[in-house]
């Protein structure tokens, strides 16, 4: 139902960089460890998210355009026991109803692929295709059905900056896969895909913030906490630098950017926030990330054990005999 996908895009379907966030994860979410983004003009008029994941055969590329076709969750009890990024089965749906939307897709024991373009909602075409394994979506024309939408959206440049600043929470979180991110032809992130935080970073920032992290090593029973904090030489304004993840998601949590801050003046008293990237796992009962689409904020079953937790991590990272 178009009008029904055209009311549910305004949840997922905030602007481009909210289309780039569903597919990107859906790519993570299909396996794939090689994603390649390309935008045009902020992604307004042009995004395209290419994976070497699992694929859709034919059945399923039909599916997936369909409200609630998710392969991820089968029945309720599993909302406890999420692994994928995805669970709603509503995201491709909400942008082909607000795009020219092109799907182009195949599994690796299919000789032949398929394509599929919906246009605002309305499917225009289905065929076979010879293409790569993989699954390459093309979002042109954002909200060009909805005018009021269209209206909200900053400069091209700021909504390319937001498509930018996710991508690389998102390259922290899975080292593991390589990253490509081309803005307008020009190549703006590349990571190598070797599993390696440091080497994520050191691709992103340049030797200048690489060269000043501090390894956050923490273990105790159910709390293990891993990543990088930048030494007082590299601060910034604003927690545009810092990246929360919880069991491989990106999240923003009040209580860990309190004991960060905690932590980090205790030692260091001055202004303004380090380079940080925090890497947590948790037992997965222990958090409600059940959530809005569009909110990344978690609620955690023990709040002060998780302080006590990071402000220990961040210490003991940043203590003199480190420096
Ligand atoms: P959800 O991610 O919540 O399941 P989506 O609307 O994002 O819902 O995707 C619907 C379905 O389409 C997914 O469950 C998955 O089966 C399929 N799908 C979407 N993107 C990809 C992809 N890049 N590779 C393989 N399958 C995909
Ligand atoms: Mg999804």
């Amino acid at each position: 139902d178009v009008t029904v996908d055209k009311i549910a895009a305004g949840e997922v379907v905030e602007r481009p960089a909210s289309v780039i966030k569903e597919l990107v994860e859906n790519s993570i979410d299909a396996q794939a460890d090689k994603i390649e983004i390309e935008i045009m003009a902020g992604g307004t008029s042009f995004m395209r998210v290419t994976d070497n994941g699992i694929g859709m055969d034919n059945k399923n590329a039909r599916l997936c355009i369909l409200r609630h076709a998710t392969s991820k969750i089968q029945q309720v009890d599993d909302l406890m026991e999420i692994n994928t990024l995805g669970f709603r089965g509503e995201a491709l749906p909400s942008i082909a109803a607000v795009s020219r939307f092109c799907l182009m897709t195949r599994p690796k024991d299919a000789d032949l692929g398929t394509v599929i373009k919906v246009n605002g909602g309305r499917t225009d075409e289905i065929e076979d295709v010879g293409c790569n394994i993989g699954t390459t979506i093309k979002v042109e024309d954002l909200f060009f059905n909805v005018p009021a939408r269209k209206k909200f959206l900053k400069t091209t440049t700021t909504e390319a900056n937001k498509i930018n600043d996710f991508i690389i929470k998102l390259a922290f979180s899975k080292p593991h896969i390589a990253f490509k991110l081309i803005n307008n032809n020009k190549m703006t992130i590349t990571t190598p895909g070797n599993n390696s935080l440091y080497d994520a970073i050191e691709c992103i920032y340049g030797a200048k913030v690489s060269e000043e992290l501090l390894p956050v090593e923490y273990i105790d029973e159910d709390i293990k906490i891993t990543g990088f904090i930048t030494k007082p030489a590299i601060i910034r304004s604003s927690r545009s630098w810092q990246t929360l993840i919880v069991n491989g998601r990106i999240i923003t949590s009040r209580v860990i950017y309190k004991a960060i801050d905690n932590a980090y003046h205790s030692l260091l008293p001055k202004s303004g926030y380090p380079f940080v990237v925090l890497n947590i796992e948790l037992d997965k009962r222990t958090i409600d990330i059940n959530v809005h689409p569009q909110k990344a904020e978690v609620k955690f079953e023990d709040e002060s054990r998780l302080f006590k937790a990071v402000y220990t991590a961040i210490l003991e990272a940043i203590k003199p005999s480190n420096n």
